[in-house]
């Protein structure tokens, strides 16, 4: 059984669907792209 859940990106805003306990739950963007843009790199 998979545990998909919704989650709002901390950079764009936009919400994603992610598994929970995968990276992008933890990171909390829904993209590597916003997590380098949230994290200002
Ligand atoms: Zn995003």
């Amino acid at each position: 059984m998979t545990a998909f859940d919704d989650y709002d990106c901390q950079h764009c805003g936009e919400t994603y669907r992610a598994l929970d306990g995968s990276n992008a739950v933890a990171t909390g963007y829904c993209s590597p792209r916003c997590e380098s843009g949230g994290k200002g790199l």
